[in-house]
């Protein structure tokens, strides 16, 4: 279907085109109308709408759904979502959407069913004056890191809110992000969208007009002829319209590392409406994969990741039956479950010539950190903060692009892979696959040798803007109870900090368990009266 042409004279389109560069008009059209197209065009839209040489479209099938799932948000979400200028309780109310303060990890070290640990959002206490995990050590046989070093673990096993009513909007009291249902998101932000300016056309994107010098002219429609653009912000997901298909960027499959390639997919309704409503994710390891268990309002989102090569379509719906406490009758006749497969990985280029991909476009890999919306966050804000505005600036922002993000995955994978390192599952084949030392990045059995004698710091991480910082890793580490074979010295003076520290902790768990109502109640508390606007 998509094919390169030069039915326009590419010489006209590369005049005019560069004309309109040289004048810093702008215009950008976005391919793909999922949660990263539609992101991204209200970003770019509310940064510039007081600009009047930037105009924005957005170009989405009818016949190609969006893909339909994604509903676990970073706490990044809350600073886009004000950024795009959309109000916290229409959000809360329009999207279904409810408080996400981290994930729980069940049976990630062990099948037994009491094992447990968490990834609160909330980072370990008085991060900035000393390593608490150090003085953490000492007592680790009578506590957990997490609930050691922050509140947030107590607050979600009640199940508590992160705010309370009179919170501002996008302000809180423990560190949050959302759950939320996919397509009620994409619809909202649309709505928004175009009430900041962007032009939307619902059509095919069947071709690709090319200049000379590779970069696009213009896009073919089905039925509503061309779309020339400046910049093409290709988020068609995993159709990868432009990045792939046309400009046949390879994928760098990450399969060897991190096996899953499939997800079977269920919706499931509460028994009633006071149903109590979980606050973080939960992910529940299994024999061949781990489950997801997202809590909305009105349903909830369940889905067993797995790989295709370990587990058959039927023993994927089993584990899902099994997960929900059904019988294989039972769940067939209650659920439609909906298998997606992927190959894990990403673009080996994101920005070529005036073509950036975002979204699934650019990539995807198993969501078990929930880490792909915050990347179309991330892309967005970089493409809306570093806008080319003529020719030449162009290749120096997509090459920054193409470095930039290419570390960011890798930082991914390699805290996915962490999570699958630190296991000593060894109930399946699957296990000891996800585990064996080939697989493992270099990069990756660096960081761990050198977690034998140290915790995790900024030296591991350098990076100024870190997906995943230093305190992520130690949740992961200690979580699973990968500590440091030798103790190390303790800074002289600051074992009586640490034991403050230590007691704000308890104290302020107290008063949270005190003062949060559930995290149901608030959603209840802001349908009656909405959060205070900022
Ligand atoms: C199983 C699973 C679980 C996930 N869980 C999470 C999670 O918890 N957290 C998270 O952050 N992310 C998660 N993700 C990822 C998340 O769903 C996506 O990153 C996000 O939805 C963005 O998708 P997208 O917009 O790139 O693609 P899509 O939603 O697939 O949108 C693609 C768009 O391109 C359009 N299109 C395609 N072809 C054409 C054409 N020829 N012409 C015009 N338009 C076209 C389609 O119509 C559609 O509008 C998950 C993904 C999967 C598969």
């Amino acid at each position: 279907m998509m094919q390169s042409t030069d039915s326009l004279a590419p010489d006209n389109l590369a005049t005019a085109n560069a004309q309109s560069f040289a004048v810093g008009q702008v215009n950008i059209v976005v391919v793909g109308g999922g949660s990263a197209g539609w992101l991204t065009a209200a970003l770019l839209a509310a940064e510039h709408q007081t600009d009047p040489l930037i105009t924005i479209t957005l170009i989405e099938s009818a016949s190609v759904p969006t893909i339909g799932v994604g509903e676990g948000t970073w706490p990044s979400m809350r600073a886009t979502l004000a950024r795009i200028g959309i109000s916290e309780t229409e959000f809360l109310l329009s999207c279904d959407a409810s408080f996400k303060q981290g994930s729980v990890f069940r049976q990630w070290r062990s099948a037994d069913p009491q094992d447990c640990y968490y990834h609160p959002f909330t980072a370990p206490v008085a991060a900035n004056d000393l390593d608490i995990a150090e003085h953490w050590f000492s007592h680790h046989q009578q506590v957990e890191f997490a609930p050691a070093v922050s509140s947030q673990p107590a607050v979600i096993a009640a199940g508590l809110a992160p705010k309370r009513i009179a919170t501002p909007e996008y302000a809180f009291l423990q560190n949050y992000g959302y759950h939320l249902d996919a397509g009620k998101f994409v619809a909202l932000l649309s709505q928004h969208a175009k009430r900041l300016g962007v032009k939307h056309v619902v059509d095919d994107v069947v071709a690709v007009h090319s200049h000379i010098d590779g970069r696009i002219a213009a896009l073919q429609t089905g039925q509503q002829g061309s779309l020339a653009g400046d910049l093409f912000v290709d988020c068609s997901g995993l159709q990868s319209l432009i990045i792939g298909r046309h400009y046949q960027t390879p994928l760098v499959s990450v399969q060897h590392c991190l096996l899953n390639d499939s997800a079977l997919a269920v919706q499931v309704a509460y028994d009633d409406e006071h149903t109590p409503l979980a606050s973080a994710t939960l992910a529940t390891a299994q024999a061949q994969g781990w489950v997801w268990d997202i809590g909305l309002p009105t349903r909830r989102g369940v889905g067993f990741v797995h790989h295709s090569g370990h587990t058959n379509e039927a023993q994927a719906l089993a584990t899902l039956a099994q997960y929900l406490r059904l019988s294989e009758q039972e769940f067939s006749a209650r659920y439609q479950p909906r298998l997606i497969r992927f190959t894990p990985g990403y673009r080996e280029q994101f920005w070529r010539h005036n073509c950036v991909a975002v979204g699934m476009a650019a990539g995807f890999i198993e969501p078990l950190e929930a880490s792909a919306l915050v990347m179309v966050e991330l892309s967005a804000k970089f493409i809306s903060e570093q806008l080319p505005r003529n020719l030449s600036q162009l290749a120096i922002v997509a090459e920054r692009f193409n470095q930039i993000f290419s570390y960011r995955w890798q930082q991914i994978v390699e805290f996915l892979k962490l999570h699958y390192v630190l296991s000593a599952r060894d109930d399946s084949d699957y296990w000891l696959a996800q585990r064996a030392e080939a697989s493992i990045p270099s990069s990756l059995q660096e960081k761990l040798l050198m977690w034998h004698q140290f915790v995790p710091s900024r030296y591991d991480l350098p990076m100024a803007e870190e997906l995943f910082p230093a305190a992520s890793y130690q949740y992961i580490l200690y979580g699973m109870r990968h500590l440091p074979r030798s103790g190390r010295p303790i800074k002289p003076g600051s074992d009586l900090r640490a034991r403050q520290a230590f007691a704000e902790v308890q104290q302020k768990t107290q008063q949270l368990r005190a003062g949060l109502v559930s995290n149901r109640e608030l959603l209840n508390q802001i349908k009656a009266h909405g959060l205070q606007k900022i």
